[in-house]
């Protein structure tokens, strides 16, 4: 069988070039043409031995991911759904800010944890991706924004494994792909700008502290184990104490500063004042243990099945304000893409479930340089 290169990190691709018989080192040369230069096709690899190139062509190749549709949000969001087989599709999502580019990546196609206010929960687990498909998300996204905004230089500066599925619940697949976005040869993202988010898959998150220790975000969303059970069915499993306490344990393996919590606003069920003072006192209770953390609010993007919804901006500000004076960072994460349902928790994963699934559509005149450089060339792909 062919060997799909977008599958190896550094080391696992030095082994494979000494398995045809080549010097390690080849392989940084190779790495470099396929991530850095986005190059698919050994003929155009002009610095590698003719008999390596050879070699590629019989025994690899560097597959990408087809992608059934672009949309383009009226923000300047943008999102893909690719084909990973059998009707199933995973997305991705590019969000450009003033002083970076970030990339959402899924992770599996489907969700096994089943969150109640996950539309990816909702439809259930089909299957994990594999490092490729992962990396191809990364690939393709740089590679062709580069391209459309007409650049050499990197588009992407940050990296967040939100998009559909539960990365910890993906570790094998998970950590290559990391290691390729991390490396100098590859993306060269800096630790602190490529974030796995999880719910809380407690003895991976020790694994990743180990193995690959980038920025943490952790799915809170309740100060209180019974709410919790309620909102991520993988609570009962790995209760708030353990969370708290691998959390700490992440910040002491991993020298990263701080953990950042999501909370998902849900009206009436995690907004209350009670439930702010109860997360002070969760949080506090393990500041003396070393838990150093920030608070992301993130308001609900409510889908029907989930009869759940979104609690009122007014509401937000006060739950922030409570978290800010007790001395906890607090954001609000703005809500982008909401018009091509990018936004968060509202990736879909069957094609065939899709109603909404447009084709290509042109990317419209937006301002400032990047999106205006966008508008003025027409999508290539
Ligand atoms: N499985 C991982 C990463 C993917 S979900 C995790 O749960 O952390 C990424 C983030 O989106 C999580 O914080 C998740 O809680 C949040 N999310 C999911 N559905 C959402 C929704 N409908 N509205 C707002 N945020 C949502
Ligand atoms: Fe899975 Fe994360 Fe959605 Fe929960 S929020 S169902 S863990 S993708």
């Amino acid at each position: 069988m062919m060997a799909n290169l977008l599958d190896f990190d550094l080391d696992g691709l030095a082994s494979f070039c000494e398995g045809l018989g080549e010097k390690r080192f080849r392989a940084t040369q190779l790495f470099r043409w396929i991530h850095q230069r986005g190059v698919n096709d050994f003929g155009q690899m002009s610095d590698l031995a003719r008999s390596l190139r050879g070699k590629l062509q019989n025994a690899a190749s560097v597959c990408a991911l087809p992608v059934l549709a672009q949309h383009v949000s009226a923000d300047g969001t943008l999102k893909w759904l690719f084909d990973v087989g059998d009707g199933n599709a995973v997305e991705c999502v590019y969000i450009p800010e003033d002083d970076r580019g970030t990339l959402c990546i899924s992770s599996q196609a489907g969700c096994a944890v089943g969150c109640r206010f996950c539309s990816t929960g909702h439809q259930g687990f089909s299957r994990n991706l594999g490092t490729a498909e992962i990396v191809a998300q990364l690939w393709f996204a740089e590679h062709f924004l580069r391209q459309h905004f007409q650049t050499t230089d990197r588009v992407i500066s940050n990296v967040v494994m939100m998009g559909m599925g539960e990365p910890l619940q993906n570790y094998v697949s998970l950590v290559p792909a990391l290691r390729t976005m991390l490396d100098d040869h590859g993306y060269g993202l800096s630790r602190r700008r490529l974030t796995v988010s999880t719910s809380g898959v407690v003895p991976m998150m020790d694994r990743l502290a180990r193995d690959c220790p980038v920025a943490l975000a952790v799915s809170l969303h309740a100060p209180t184990d019974d709410l919790r059970d309620s909102l991520v069915p993988l609570n009962r499993k790995y209760p708030l104490e353990e969370l708290m306490q691998a959390c700490t344990r992440y910040l002491e393996a991993a020298p990263r500063d701080f953990i950042t919590f999501e909370y998902c606003m849900l009206h009436q069920v995690n907004d209350q004042d009670t439930h702010a003072r109860a997360l002070v006192s969760l949080v506090r209770r393990y500041a003396d243990q070393g838990l150093r953390c920030k608070f992301n609010l993130i308001p609900f993007n409510p889908f029907p099945a989930s009869g759940l919804t979104r609690s009122e901006p007014a509401r937000v500000q006060d739950f922030a304000a409570h978290l800010i004076d007790a001395g906890l960072v607090t954001t609000v994460r703005k809500t982008r893409g909401d018009d091509i349902d990018a936004a968060c928790g509202q990736l879909a994963g069957d094609v065939r479930d899709r109603t909404r699934v447009e084709q290509r559509i042109s990317l419209q005149r937006r301002s400032g340089t990047r999106n205006s450089r966008m508008a003025a060339d027409k999508a290539t792909q």
